[in-house]
C-alpha cells in the first residue's frame, strides 16, 4: 500500500526517525516542523495520514488538529496524535480535537504500524465510498433519498474474552453505544459470529483455555467472516503472540491494561471502516442491479442484453447447442398513447412485460429492447421450441385484454413476433438482425402473428445433432 503520511514535529531528528521508518515500509513521506506549516501542506499535499506531534512552539498539535478537522478541504484526512506524555488527559484532549488515533514517544514500531495500516484502509475506504457515490448520484444511479435510508445502525460486537474482570469491564465501556454480546468460549463464539451478522470481533490473545489465534485464523478464513474487523487485547508479555495475529490478519490492538479512550477510539475506526465497506457492497448491488435493468419494467435493459448475449453465443459454440431469439413489437401501440394518454401507454408496456415474464422460464432473458419493442433469448432452445413460444406469447396478448389505468380501462392488443435460431459461429448483431427482418415480415404481412426466419443452409441445431423438442 503506497500511501502519502505528513510527518510534523519541532524537533528534527524525532522527525527523521519517524521519516526513516515510515520509508523503509515503501510510504512516502512528506515533513513540516510547525503548526502553520503543517497546515499548509495538508491543505497542498491532500496526505492520507497526518503523524502529528503535541508539544511545538507556537500552534500546538491540538490546535492544528482542530484547524484541519474544520476545513472541509481537510477534514477527512486521518490524524494521528504523537505526544511525549502518556496521560489520560492529553488523549482525552486529543479526541477532542478531533484526532482519529494516537501514540505514546518514544514511538514502538508495531504500534506505529499498526495504527498506520488501520487507519489508511479506514481513509481508502472512506475515499473509495465518496468516490462512488459522486459517480452514482452523477448517473442519478442513488438518489439523496436512497442514502438517508442508510443510516448507520446500532453497531454489534462480540467480546470474546474468558477473564471475568475484563469481560465486566468491556461491557461497561460498551453497553451505552454498541449492541455487545459476551461470550467466554471460543468453539461457542464462532457458531455465534457465523450466523451473527457482528460488526466487531474484539478477541483476548491471552485465554486459559483456548488458542485465539486459531479463532482469528478461522475468522479470517471462513466466506461468512472475513470481512470481519478483529481487534485484539494484549499483554505487554505477549508480543509475540501479537506479531503472528497481525501476520494472520489481525486489524488492530489494545495493551493491558486496557486505556478506556484508547479502547474507545479504535473500536469505533474498525466499526465505521466495517459499515462502509459494508455499504459500499451493498450500493454496489444495488447500482449492478439499477444499470442493467429498465426502470419502467424490471426486465433488462437492451445495454445489458446486448453484452450477455455474446456470452451466451460464446458459451453455445462450446456446448454446441443452438440459441433462440425471438423480437416482439405491440401492435398499433402509437394509437393507444394519441387516445388514451401516455400513462396508459406505459400500463400496457407493464402489463406486456409481466406477461411475457410468465411466459418464459427461468433461464431465458427477457428485456426491453426499445419503446414498446421486446426481445427474449432462449438459450438451448431448438427452432421448433421456441416458435411455439412465440406463439404462445401471442396469444397470451391477443387472448386477454389489457386492464388498464385502475381498472377502469380495457384494451383489445396484439403483438407481432420475428423468430430465429443461431448459426454456428454467430455474433449477436446477425442474429438480432435475422429476427428483426422476420419482425418486419409479420407487420407486412398482416399484424398479430409469428413468422420464423428462413435459416440459411448450416443451421446450427442441424449440424450438432441437437434433437428437436
Ligand atoms: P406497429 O404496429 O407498426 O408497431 O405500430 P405502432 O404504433 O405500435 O408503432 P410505432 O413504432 O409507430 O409507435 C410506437 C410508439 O410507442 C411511439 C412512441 O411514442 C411510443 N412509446 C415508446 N416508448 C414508450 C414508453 O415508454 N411509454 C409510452 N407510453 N409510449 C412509448
Ligand atoms: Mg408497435
Ligand atoms: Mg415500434
Amino acid at each position: 500500500m503506497s500511501a502519502r503520511i505528513l510527518v510534523v514535529d519541532d524537533v528534527i531528528p524525532n522527525v527523521k526517525i519517524l521519516e526513516a521508518k515510515l520509508s523503509v515500509e515503501y510510504y512516502d513521506v512528506v515533513t513540516a516542523y510547525d503548526g502553520p506549516d503543517a497546515l499548509e501542506i495538508a491543505l497542498e499535499q491532500q496526505p492520507d495520514l497526518i503523524l502529528l506531534d503535541v508539544m511545538m512552539p507556537q500552534m500546538d498539535g491540538f490546535e492544528v488538529c482542530r484547524r484541519l478537522k474544520a476545513d472541509l478541504r481537510t477534514a477527512h484526512i486521518p490524524v494521528i496524535m504523537v505526544t511525549a506524555l502518556s496521560e489520560a488527559a492529553d488523549r482525552v484532549q486529543g479526541l477532542e480535537s478531533g484526532a482519529d488515533d494516537f501514540l505514546t514517544k518514544p514511538v514502538d514500531d508495531l504500534a506505529l504500524f499498526a495504527r498506520v495500516k488501520s487507519l489508511l484502509r479506514l481513509k481508502m475506504m472512506m475515499d473509495e465510498f465518496r468516490l462512488r457515490e459522486e459517480t452514482s448520484s452523477e448517473l442519478g444511479v442513488i438518489s439523496m433519498s436512497d442514502r438517508k435510508e442508510e443510516a448507520i445502525q446500532r453497531a454489534r460486537i462480540l467480546v470474546i474474552d474468558d477473564n471475568e474482570f475484563s469481560v465486566r469491564l468491556m461491557k461497561e465501556i460498551y453497553a451505552e453505544t454498541y449492541d455487545v454480546t459476551l461470550e467466554p468460549d471460543m468453539q461457542e463464539a464462532q457458531v455465534l459470529l457465523c450466523g451473527g451478522d457482528y460488526d466487531l470481533a474484539v478477541i483476548s490473545l491471552d485465554s486459559a483455555t483456548h488458542d485465539p489465534l486459531r479463532l482469528c485464523s478461522r475468522i479470517r478464513s471462513s466466506d461468512e467472516t472475513r470481512h470481519l474487523p478483529i481487534l485484539t487485547l494484549v499483554d505487554e508479555s505477549d508480543k509475540d503472540k501479537l506479531l503472528r495475529g497481525m501476520d494472520i490478519g489481525i486489524n488492530d490492538y489494545v495493551m493491558r491494561p486496557i486505556d478506556t479512550n484508547e479502547l474507545i477510539v479504535r473500536t469505533r475506526t474498525q466499526i465505521l471502516r466495517k459499515q462502509y465497506q459494508d455499504r459500499l457492497r451493498e450500493n454496489f448491488h444495488r447500482s449492478m442491479e439499477l444499470a442493467v435493468t429498465d426502470s419502467l419494467t424490471g426486465l433488462y435493459n437492451r445495454r445489458y442484453m446486448s453484452n450477455h448475449l455474446n456470452a451466451m453465443l460464446q458459451r453455445a459454440k462450446m456446448d454446441y447447442k443452438p440459441v433462440c431469439l425471438m423480437i416482439m413489437d405491440i401492435d398499433f401501440f402509437k394509437p393507444v398513447n394519441d387516445t388514451h394518454g401516455h400513462d396508459v401507454g406505459d400500463d400496457v408496456i407493464k402489463e406486456f412485460s409481466a406477461r411475457i415474464g410468465m411466459s418464459i422460464r427461468g433461464i431465458d432473458l427477457a428485456c426491453r429492447y426499445g419503446g414498446e419493442e421486446f426481445v427474449v433469448v432462449m438459450p438451448d432452445t431448438d427452432l421448433s421450441m421456441a416458435s411455439t413460444v412465440a406463439e404462445r406469447l401471442r396469444r397470451q396478448m391477443a387472448d386477454k385484454p389489457f386492464v388498464v389505468s385502475n381498472n377502469k380501462l380495457e384494451l383489445e392488443l396484439t403483438c407481432s413476433i420475428g423468430v430465429t435460431v443461431s448459426q454456428e459461429q454467430e455474433e449477436a448483431e446477425s442474429l438480432l438482425k435475422r429476427a428483426d427482418e422476420a419482425l418486419y415480415k409479420a407487420k407486412r404481412d398482416g399484424r398479430n402473428r409469428v413468422v420464423v426466419a428462413p435459416c440459411p443452409v448450416t443451421a446450427f441445431a442441424k449440424t450438432s445433432g441437437v434433437a428437436a423438442r
